[in-house]
């Protein structure tokens, strides 16, 4: 498929280009020092990665640790109340840990421990990524710092248990309104002291060159093993595929399998409550182009060009930009980007749960919701949506937001 002058059959050899970008977006926006550790790890990625042995081990890992292959799951009564639309979901909520996270975080540390690193840094919000982090720490006995918000650390208690108790060391940020935007740049400097004996692990496809390369790579797997099981279940590709970007980690894993493919393809936003400044997370559809946390893409700024405060009812979704690959793709027109708010997520997890079984996380309840919305409106054919994790995390909150309905 030839789109906008990209042709999509050759599409992994051109982008990102050898600086690290996808068209306009992407690069590396960071200090010397950081660039010197930055090119570091993109050679040790080239050759390492490439190598028979890490991909070996990988694939060893991913099926006897992880659980991989995840299923496919028909859903059969879903389908049958909306009509003839035949919905399905892959499974990353029965990944290891609960979610698509741990792709990438198993190949990051993998590639750690290639490279002769003794510890892994990293940033995290709700939690749910530094969880993932220390679960990789642990299964290589790797050092372990995460950083997180003194904010995020008293609403996320559950998740700094499992964090200590898996090993990590969590260090507390003080500095500003001591949430994200503070963790990221506390482990940023912490990597610039330390960066010969340690690597840094972003969360998502995001950061400099070559993190939102390395991320998706890892994150393929998704979409490879998706598009055979559908295949092989259904004998023809799914019509519409789906998921939810937040920083664009299981979107673009999951896209990454269907790019060359006559399918067309859905990334969803959170609209939260409305389209006001401060009340969603939709940066490519409100969003204008700029620089934060080391890489070009679209993001939503406030009146000083800084990042804006987002929100959404979902806490991995709710991150001011998004990954430069989904920006490119936004902008060659081979990926629709959408919105779908609160509400309607919180009725598809309800309907989720009630009609086939599975509660999921809030974050994957937004693709179901507009699945859910896709259907009605096509009428016939089949949509494959990405279910990005399980609800267990969710539970306390949903519960005292929205009760048992
Ligand atoms: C973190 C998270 C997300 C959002 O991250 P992406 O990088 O956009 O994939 C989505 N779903 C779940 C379950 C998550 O934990």
């Amino acid at each position: 498929m030839i789109l906008n002058g990209v042709d999509f059959e050759t599409y992994f050899k051109n982008y990102p280009d050898d600086k690290g970008y996808f068209g306009p977006y992407g690069g590396a926006y960071i200090s010397e020092e950081l660039k010197a550790a930055m090119e570091e790890i993109s050679t040790a990625y080239f050759t390492i990665a490439q190598s028979r042995q890490f991909i070996a081990e990988l694939r060893r890992i991913r099926k006897e640790f992880q659980g991989r292959p995840t299923p496919v799951s028909h859903l059969e009564r879903l389908s049958n109340k909306l009509g003839n639309v035949q919905l399905y979901v892959k499974r990353e909520d029965l990944n290891h840990t609960g979610a698509h996270k741990l792709n990438h975080c198993m190949g990051e540390v993998l590639l750690a421990k290639y490279m002769g690193k003794k510890k892994v840094i990293a940033e995290t919000g709700a939690g749910q990524h530094g969880v993932a982090m220390a679960t990789a720490a642990a299964y290589f006995g790797m050092e372990c710092d995460i950083y997180m918000g003194t904010e995020d650390i008293k609403k996320q208690a559950p998740n700094v248990a499992r964090m200590k108790i898996l090993g990590a060391n969590v260090v507390e940020v003080t500095a500003g309104q001591a949430t994200l935007k503070e963790a990221v740049d506390a482990a940023f400097a912490a990597y610039a002291k330390e960066y010969k004996d340690c690597i840094y692990c972003i969360g998502s496809v995001v950061g400099p060159h070559p993190f939102p390369m390395m991320v998706r790579d890892f994150q393929h797997v998704v979409g490879e093993e998706a598009r055979a099981q559908f295949l092989d279940m259904t004998g023809h590709l799914p019509d519409a595929i789906v998921a939810c970007v937040g920083g664009g980690s299981n979107a673009a894993g999951f896209f990454s399998g269907f790019l060359n493919d006559p399918v067309d393809i859905y990334g969803i936003e959170p609209l939260g409550r409305g389209t006001a400044l401060g009340d969603h997370a939709a940066s490519l559809q409100y969003g204008t182009e700029g620089v934060m946390h080391g890489f070009n893409s679209i993001m939503l700024k406030d009146e000083n060009g800084d990042p804006a405060p987002v929100y959404s009812v979902a806490s991995g979704l709710d991150y001011p930009s998004s990954g430069p690959e989904h920006a490119f793709l936004h902008t060659l027109g081979r990926v629709k980007y959408d919105v779908i708010n609160d509400e309607d997520t919180i009725d598809a997890f309800y309907e989720l749960a009630r009609l086939e079984g599975i509660i999921p996380a809030i974050e994957s309840a937004h693709a179901v919701a507009y699945g859910i919305k896709l259907a009605k409106k096509m009428g016939k054919g089949s949509v494959l949506i990405n279910l990005s994790g399980r609800g267990d995390k969710d539970m306390d909150y949903i519960i005292e937001k929205y009760g048992i309905r």
